[in-house]
């Protein structure tokens, strides 16, 4: 039997899309909504988000946060535990937690795509390429993703909330994998080097790092750039960054 098409692993956060100001930033807007005259800053909170997210063990799985509303009972304790360091008291602070999470879960709100993500997917979707999302992220990521109109070119999106298995976890990759249907030409596309470069390599998938500064593996600048990397199916309408000379 034939092998399925080439695809591509992406990464969600600092590769397709961005979060203005991330975790601590969601948390100061939903104070700002909802505790206006606060003195909190987001430096404040960040001081309380830096362990505890599932993501920062990623050795271990954790197929118990799967179970449904699991993942973000653990998740809106550490936001609220942040909230209550910071003076918010303990009842409020889980209220604020509550809004918090169903403001991070809002495509609409604070949520960008990156220039290239739009332009380069479909130029690879146009010669032949799968595009799989494979993300340390939140049970609902397919909704922040229909919200910022990707969802029509990624054949899948395969969140580690739901997996419970966190990049550079083998079994992440696994799950990615098999989301493509194992295809002999598979790649990942990231900007994390540990979590997106150096896991998919240690499973045999090549990676290419994005957006961020570091020697030794294979980087790209922008996602224009990756086209070249991972070789265009087609040599017709070769597609160029618009900053290009
Ligand atoms: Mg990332």
């Amino acid at each position: 039997m034939a092998r399925p098409e080439p695809a591509i692993l992406w990464d969600f956060d600092g590769t397709l899309a961005r979060r203005s100001g991330m975790w601590s930033g969601c948390l100061v807007e939903t104070l700002n909504e909802h505790e206006p005259g606060h003195t909190i800053s987001a430096d404040d909170l960040a001081r309380f988000l830096r362990s505890g997210f599932p993501w920062h063990a990623p050795e271990v799985a954790h197929p118990e946060l799967c179970a449904p509303g699991a993942w973000w009972e653990c998740v809106e304790a550490l936001l609220a535990s942040a909230y209550e360091q910071v003076g918010v008291a303990p009842a409020r602070a889980r209220e604020l937690a509550r809004l918090a999470h169903a403001r991070y879960i809002d495509g609409r709100t604070g949520w960008t795509l990156f220039d290239d993500s739009r332009p380069v997917l479909t130029h690879m979707r146009e010669r032949g390429w799968r595009h799989i999302l494979l993300s340390n992220h939140v049970p609902e990521l397919d909704e922040i993703v229909r919200c910022l109109g990707l969802d029509d070119l990624l054949d899948d999106v395969v969140t580690s909330a739901r997996t419970g298995f966190e990049k550079p976890h083998p079994e992440a990759f696994a799950a990615g994998r098999r989301s493509a249907g194992d295809p002999a030409t598979l790649w990942m596309i990231g900007d994390s080097v540990q979590a997106d470069v150096a896991g998919a390599e240690a499973v045999g998938i090549p990676a290419i790092l994005v957006r961020t500064e570091h020697h030794g593996c294979r980087r790209a600048a922008n996602l224009y750039d990756v086209i070249s990397i991972v070789g265009d199916n087609t040599r017709r309408g070769a597609l160029r960054s618009p900053t290009d000379a």
